[in-house]
């Protein structure tokens, strides 16, 4: 099975941080679930058919068991998480919380593995919730029967790997974010790169399917980029392309997205905009490139730019196409110009 494709499937949330939070939580149960449950199993039977004094432990980590078990079977064959995590945590915390009731010191080891799980497995602020929830429960339990001081010392540990987790956590997250950032970014300009450009398009053609909304697309090509390069250096090209952007960037709205796809060529996706808004939008964008002073040498940069409105049906590369052929056009009529693809 393709873990990622399915994972992607099972999570079709816009929002990147719950998608990955439940491509995360699918993986773990993926790769976990069944060794878990195999561990903890024996102890499950240790109680429940020798210490009937522990029923209710056994229970409660028979439940676990068999939770995490159905989420680790219907996540390899059916790609589906049929338990939510909650319920997982829930069962976690009686566990664990029974397994300190009655087995005292020997019952709290079980809580710092349940605190790592827990981190991991849901959300980072339930997960907070819950394991401060542990961290303070846990002492309480102990009592009267282990010494204060035996309490405080589980509390301080407890306390400190809930820390922990959370500031290893915030420095993966930090770490991932800027990876992201530099695997869907070009480096020279900081527009998105074409392995953004794919989920970012396919968006858009899915909400003009499900919801009817327009979007076009603005593909901007450097007029004579060679010459620019040629004339006055590979350098002075590198600032013009940065320049160009900028000023493409200033001149968009929050939600337009703006990529590089080729040396001097930029695609600006503009969503909820139907051709004439787009037609207008790149206008005023070709005027302010050509008004700007981008070059040393007091030279105009111009852009040609053609744009095509998303069509009913239409796909990827029929749209870019379009888009491409425009631009040709523009080209072809004599540069610094708009024009649009026939719908
Ligand atoms: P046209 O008006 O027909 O678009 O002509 P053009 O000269 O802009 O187009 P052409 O495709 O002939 O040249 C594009 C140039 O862009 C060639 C290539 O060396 C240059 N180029 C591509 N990537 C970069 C880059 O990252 N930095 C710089 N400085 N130049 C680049
Ligand atoms: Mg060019
Ligand atoms: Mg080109």
């Amino acid at each position: 099975m393709n873990l990622r494709k399915s994972l992607a499937r099972m999570s079709p949330h816009d929002d990147a941080e719950s998608a990955a939070d439940a491509a995360q939580r699918a993986e773990l149960f993926y790769r976990f679930g069944g060794p878990v449950a195999l561990v903890v199993l024996p102890f499950v039977a240790n109680s429940l058919l020798f210490h009937p004094d522990r029923a209710a432990l056994g229970l409660f980590a028979l439940v676990l068991v068999v939770l995490i078990g159905v989420n680790a079977v219907f996540v390899r064959i059916r790609q589906t998480l049929p338990v939510p995590s909650i319920l997982v945590a829930l069962a976690a915390a009686a566990a664990v919380g029974s397994a300190t009731k009655l087995l005292g010191m020997e019952g709290v080891v079980w809580t710092y593995s349940v605190l790592v799980m827990l981190h991991f497995l849901l959300a980072r602020k339930a997960a907070v919730v819950v394991n401060l929830a542990l961290v303070i429960a846990t002492p309480l339990l102990l009592q009267p029967q282990a010494p204060l001081e035996a309490s405080a010392r589980v509390f301080a540990t407890l306390l400190a790997s809930v820390v922990f987790l959370n500031l290893f956590s915030s420095v993966v997250e930090r770490l991932q974010g800027k990876l992201r950032e530099a695997a869907t970014t070009d480096f020279l300009t900081g527009a998105y790169n074409r392995r953004h450009l794919d989920k970012t398009v396919s968006d858009a053609i899915e909400r003009r399917k499900r919801y009817g909304v327009q979007a076009s697309l603005m593909l901007l090509d450097i007029d004579h980029f060679k010459r620019i390069n040629d004339d006055l250096g590979h350098g002075t090209g590198d600032a013009v392309l940065r320049a160009v952007a900028h000023t493409i960037r200033t001149h968009l709205r929050k939600l337009d997205v703006l990529f590089r796809i080729g040396g001097e060529e930029f695609l600006v996706l503009l969503p909820d905009m139907g051709q004439d808004g787009a037609t207008g939008a790149a206008e005023k964008l070709r005027a302010a490139i050509e008004q700007s002073p981008l070059c040393g040498d007091g030279r105009r940069v111009t852009v040609s730019v053609g744009l095509a409105e998303l069509a009913e049906s239409e796909n990827m590369d029929s749209w870019i196409r379009r888009c491409d052929a425009a631009l040709y056009q523009a080209k072809t009529r004599g540069r610094n110009c708009v024009v649009a693809a026939p719908s």
